[in-house]
């Protein structure tokens, strides 16, 4: 296959994590004869450093041009005293409203070289394998009216029946390539919205009679995440449930850094590590650059259509990470657990260790 990608490497520990990223996607590209035109562009700090504004013009046409755009994270100390709306995460924030994709993907899953990193019980996490579909162009983070008067306040959820119906689809396809079961989470019992989304979700649900169906409330959901993650496949929720539900989530696994996302449905799908720039530890090497490698291996999934390519990505991280290597963030746990087998390497070395074992007869 042929393809031109978009590659940002923002700010922080972004180009650190995309070094690695782009290793791995010259690894597969050469491994399996495609040709993949990696395209550098700036956006963020970086971007505002060079051209003044955190979304140049030039990255903007750069990446709706593109098969699908890599961002690795944006943000910057320097510019913390700047309102909002001027400030680099702006960039990111444009970039996914040009883009316009209505569904955001955000898998957890915990593979047994790491059980040892959450902060819950082994026996409470292992076998985690679950993933969240958040609307993500609809619902209060959008409604309108909105505004702040004299003495009160107000935001406005409101979901269509198409807005609801085209993320509801969404999960119970990537259900069936999955444990076939979806979970609708909404607050139906309080708001009219939930209510409206729960009858065009159960409506979409009989359309779909191979995958199982339930709905659950926000707040049972939030529960049952850390009483018994296992019984979840696909979550599907709202905008803002989906926004605070896959935070929780992911402090399953115990680190930020493990966990890649997608944003799809739109023009030209985003790839990005679910992590920020990390200024703490940016230029020191240690980052971990899992959720940039994942968030490769949902590129090829949902941006190229590399369903094997995909897989063997994922399972390279897998493999790396039950010999029990792993990155600083996770060196505090490994600690306490006492695992002797652990070997600590730097953002490079784990990047290397996976790409070692793409190149593998048996991985490709
Ligand atoms: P953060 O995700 O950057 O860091 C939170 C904590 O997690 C830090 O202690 C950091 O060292 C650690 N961490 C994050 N990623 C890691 C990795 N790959 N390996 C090891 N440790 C990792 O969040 P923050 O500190 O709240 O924000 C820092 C900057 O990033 C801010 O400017 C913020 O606006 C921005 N940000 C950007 C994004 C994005 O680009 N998508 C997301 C969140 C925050």
């Amino acid at each position: 296959m042929k393809a031109q990608i978009a590659f940002l490497p923002g700010d922080g520990i972004g180009p650190e994590v995309a070094r690695e990223a782009r290793r791995i996607l010259e690894t597969v590209a050469l491994e399996n004869n495609h040709s993949f035109d990696i395209v550098e562009g700036v956006i963020g700090a970086a971007a505002m450093d060079k051209e003044g504004t955190p979304l140049p013009e030039s990255t903007r046409q750069l990446c709706l041009h593109s098969a699908a755009v890599f961002l690795a994270a944006v943000g910057h100390p320097k510019y913390d005293h700047l309102p909002p709306a001027t400030r680099p995460e702006r960039g990111l924030l444009e970039l996914r409203s040009l883009l316009g994709n209505y569904a955001n993907l955000r898998p957890v899953s915990i593979a047994e070289g790491i059980v040892d990193a959450s902060p819950l019980r082994r026996e409470s996490v292992r076998g985690v394998d679950l993933l969240i579909v958040r609307e993500l162009l609809g619902g209060i983070y959008f409604g309108k009216p909105r505004g702040i008067e004299a003495g009160s306040a107000y935001n406005t959820e409101a979901y269509e029946t198409a807005e609801v119906e085209r993320i509801a689809e969404m999960a119970f396809k990537l259900a069936k390539s999955r444990r076939r079961k979806v979970v609708s989470v909404d607050k139906a019992n309080v708001l009219e919205s939930s209510l409206f989304w729960r009858d065009v979700c159960t409506r979409v649900a009989k359309e779909h009679p191979q995958v199982s169906f339930e709905n659950m409330y926000v707040d049972n959901c939030a529960m049952q995440l850390i009483a018994k993650p296992q019984q979840f496949d696909v979550i599907l929720t709202t905008n803002m449930f989906g926004d605070i539900l896959s935070d929780e989530a992911s402090m399953l696994t115990g680190s930020l850094g493990l966990l890649p996302s997608a944003s799809i449905g739109g023009k030209v799908g985003l790839f990005e590590p679910v992590h920020g720039s990390a200024p703490d530890i940016a230029g020191k090497g240690t980052a971990n650059p899992i959720g940039a490698i994942l968030s490769v291996a949902m590129l090829l999934e949902h941006g190229l259509g590399l369903h094997r390519e995909a897989v063997k990505v994922e399972r390279a991280v897998s493999r790396v990470l039950v010999r029990g290597v792993r990155t600083q963030d996770l060196r505090s746990r490994a600690r306490e657990t006492g695992r002797d087998k652990v070997r600590f390497v730097s953002t490079r070395e784990m990047g290397e260790l996976v790409c070692d074992l793409l190149r593998m007869p048996d991985a490709m």
